[in-house]
Parts: structure tokens; sequence; C-alpha cells
């Protein structure tokens, strides 16, 4: 235990200051504020000196872990490195002093990069129109949701009220659902882990809205039969939805406009390098074939014959508004610099990349992990847990903390007990990848010889096992208990 360590948490000492403006000050301010909106005593706030706050937060950003800190192989979050440039370009003050309420005529270079990105992500998923407004791979999935029940309604079709969801979907599919008002039918997977076509068929009807597929799915796995579920649903009147949260191995190699699909989303705080930001700023643009491109929320950016750019804000067809102005600018443009730094040909290298090197740590760990589906995967991977059953998912998750890993995801998807799912990225190299099987491998000879010390792991993070429901259901905020 370092020494700061003891004094992290209760820093205040009555008198202390970190500020010395002239009291001069104060006298003026009661000349401007009203007397109503002053204060009668003091606000409660720590007490503490400059050096003392700058310390306070620097040693708490050393306790958390990072990309820029270590190697994060979280299953289905696809934590890419943030390169530096995206964060050069996006803090360029023509750009991060804008205003969202400015007049067009003056926001032409800004109005330009949605026009530009929009032009790139389609030629990347070869689907027609996107809207940059949802602000999470899940805000995307309503807003296509919702896209998907106005394209029906328009129509007159007012029976479809259900979408069909895979047993291997992320919970965010059915819960999206839920939110738009529809009601979740699942399909299973079948023995490879694929969606099961003759599972499908009987639920196909003139009540399905749709289905909503992630292409590869959750385990990793491509679904092969896509060209034949594409059909079947669109011969019963229903649209495909692409959770295009693994997008990531199919870039330049694949794309979802030519599976069939008709909307989907991408994660640009995945795919696209933009930083996760702890459930902060993400964008989930979502793209539409032609025909639903009316049905897309507004705003939009529409450019006219003589190259001006304009914001159309909405028009009756649309499903309507889901954010203010239109998405997270910022990383929107964080993601077109990274598009732009990488071009055609590094774009595809990302992808098939990062499905090279999940195959050797699927092989280089398979004689100590159970690996319950054999065959090829892409961008990621799943594990049912050790062969020697002495430690479970959640000791070698917490035992690899120890080791300076960030674990794997745990425990989804649901369809294996002990699920482990890796997903390394293209941006680590082959050593960061050997040091990583290494110690996985160490793990797993620790749960044989000594399994106590995978029990009591964590041993040397500063929190070792917390209640995780407690501490999302009731994270401790305030400073004081008032
Ligand atoms: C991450 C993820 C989502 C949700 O995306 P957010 O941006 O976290 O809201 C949906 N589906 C899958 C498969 C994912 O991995």
């Amino acid at each position: 235990m370092k020494y700061y360590d003891k004094l992290i948490f209760e820093l205040s000492k009555e008198g202390r200051c970190g500020f010395s403006l002239p009291s001069a000050h104060e006298g003026k301010l009661k000349d401007i504020l009203p007397e109503s909106l002053s204060r009668e005593s003091r606000a409660r706030l720590p007490e503490v000196s400059e050096v003392d706050v700058v310390r306070h937060y620097t040693n708490l950003s050393q306790m958390n872990f990072g990309v820029d800190t270590g190697f994060y192989p979280l299953g289905s979050c696809t934590m890419k490195y943030n390169p530096k440039i995206n964060e050069e370009v996006a803090s360029s003050p023509a750009f991060s002093t804008m205003h969202p309420l400015q007049d067009e005529e003056t926001a032409q270079g800004a109005l330009e990069v949605y026009w530009e990105m929009e032009k790139a992500l389609s030629a990347i998923t070869g689907l027609d129109a996107f809207t940059f407004n949802p602000c999470a791979g899940a805000h995307g999935e309503l807003t296509g949701l919702m896209v998907m029940r106005r394209y029906h309604i328009l129509r007159g079709d007012l029976k479809r009220t259900k979408v069909i969801v895979p047993d291997s979907a992320h919970g965010t599919n059915p819960a999206s659902a839920a939110v738009c008002g529809l009601d979740v039918v699942v399909v299973k997977s079948n023995a490879d882990g694929l969606v099961d076509v003759n599972d499908l068929k009987p639920l196909l009807s003139d009540e399905i809205a749709g289905i909503m597929m992630t292409n590869p799915n959750t385990l990793g796995l491509f679904e092969k039969e896509i060209g034949e579920i594409a059909t079947l649903v669109h011969e019963c009147g229903g649209l495909l939805y692409y959770d295009g949260a693994n997008m990531n191995p199919l870039l330049g190699v694949v794309r979802p406009g030519d599976m069939g699909f008709d909307i989907m989303h991408l994660n640009l705080h995945k795919t696209f390098s933009t930083p996760h930001g702890g459930g902060g700023p993400g964008s989930g643009p979502v793209g539409v074939a032609a025909r639903l491109e009316k049905c897309l929320p507004g705003p939009r950016v529409r450019k006219s014959d003589d190259g001006v750019f304009h914001i159309e804000r909405s028009w009756d067809e649309s499903a309507g508004k889901v954010s203010g102005f239109m998405g997270n600018f910022s990383i929107i443009l964080r993601a077109y610099a990274y598009i732009l730094s990488l071009g055609k040909e590094n774009i595809l290298k990302a992808g098939k990349f990062a499905t090279l090197s999940a195959n050797y740590i699927k092989e280089s760990l398979k004689d100590c992990y159970k690996l319950p589906i054999p065959s090829i995967c892409k961008h990621e991977f799943v594990f049912d847990g050790l062969i020697n059953e002495g430690a479970t998912t959640l000791d070698v998750a917490k035992r690899l903390l120890d080791y300076g890993f960030h674990a794997p995801t745990i425990y989804f998807p649901l369809l294996f007990h002990q699920t482990i799912m890796i997903e390394h990225t293209e941006t680590e190299s082959k050593e960061t990848i050997d040091a990583f099987i290494e110690v996985m491998r160490k793990i797993a000879s620790e749960a044989a010889e000594n399994p106590q010390i995978l029990k009591g792991a964590p041993h040397n993070t500063p929190v070792g096992r917390p209640d995780e429901t407690q501490a999302a259901r009731h994270p401790i905020l305030k400073y004081w208990d008032c």
C-alpha cells in the first residue's frame, strides 16, 4: 500500500482552501447576484488544497484500467486502441468551438463531415442512407426498430408487432424490441451455434415485423445460412435488422446490405476506434436500404446541387426524433478520422487480422480451456471454462487482473455455464497476444495445483470482488450523506 492510498478518501481539513481570490470579489458578487440566489451558509464541500485535488484525481485515474494502460480483451465490446490522431482532429478549435445552433452557412465543414461519413459507411456496409442521431449501439437498435415499425405502419400493415431474436443475442436486442413496444419471439441456435433455420421457419408469419441478428453472432461464428434466412424473412413480409456490434471482422470483406439486411446500426466506439467513455459519449449510426430512408429520424444533412449543405429537420414519414441535435458530433469526427487514416486497404486488413489472431489465441488455449464449438471463428470466440474444473470462470477472470490484464467478458452469451468470451482486436501486437496466452495457461496450471490462489484473486488491485449488483444498482455518488 502506498502512502497516499491511506489518504485517498478523506482529505478535507476545516479551513483549508485551494484558491486565493481577493475577498473584494464577494462584495461585487453580492451586487450582481439577486439576494434570493445567494447562499446563507457556505456550501458543504471538501476543504482541500490544490495539490490534494490533483493527487486525488490522478491517483483515482491510476486505479482504473483502460486501453491506454493495458490489454483489454472484453468480448463483444471491441476495445480497440483509440488512435491519438482522432483526438487531435476532434480537439481542433475549428470543430470543438462550434455550437449546434449556429447558422448552417457557418457550419459547412461539419456538415460535410456528416455527408462524407454517410458515404463512407454506405460503402462499408452496403446500406444506402445513415442517420447519426443515436448515441449508442442500443440506442441505434431502438431507432432501427422504430424505423422498421414506421415502415410497416406506413404500408398499413398494422399486424406486425413481433420481432424474432436468436437465443444467442446480446441482451440489448430483446430489451430494445420491448422498449419499442414489440413482442420478442426467440429462435434457437443449433449444435453448431448458428441460428436453427428449421426452428425459424414455423415462427414466420404475417405478424412478424422482422428479425434481429448479429453476424458473426455473439459466439464469433459466421451465420452461413444468412442468405436463406434473408429470403425466408423477406418472403413473409418481415425486415432484417443487423446488430453491427460485430462488424469488425467483416470490414471490407462482406457487407450487411449484400447479406440481405435492411436496417443496421454500427457502434463507432467499437468498430471505428472511438473511446467507450465509461458509458459516456458513444455513437450508434443507423443505416437503411433506400426504401426505408424516408422513415429515418431527423435531422439529416442534405446537399443541394450548388454544393451547399443543409439540415433537414423533420418530414412526415420519419419515425421521429431520437436525440438532441445530430448525435455526438465529436465521436463521429473521430471515427471519420479513423476511416480516413486507415483507407480502404487497411480497413480490410483490420478485420482480417482480428480474425486471424482470434483463431491463433483459440487454438493456443484449447488444451486448457473447454472449446464448446471448435469451428473457425471470426474476431472473437467463446470458451466454456477450464478443462480442469478446479476453478470457475469468475476465478480465472479475477486472477487475470493480478497479471495486469483486463478480464474477458464472462457468463455471456448465456448458452454455456462458464462462458469466457475473448476479443482482443487487431490493435494488439503478437507479443502482447503471446503474453496473454502464457498467462491464461499459467492460470490453468494454478487452477490444477493451487486453486486457492484463484479463489482469493485478485490479490493486488485496489478493489477485489465487490458485490457487482449492489455496486451497479446502489452506487454511492455523493460526498456528503445529505
Ligand atoms: C455492445 C453491443 C451492443 C450494444 O451496444 P452499446 O453501444 O453498448 O449500446 C449490442 N449488441 C452487441 C452484440 C454488442 O456487443
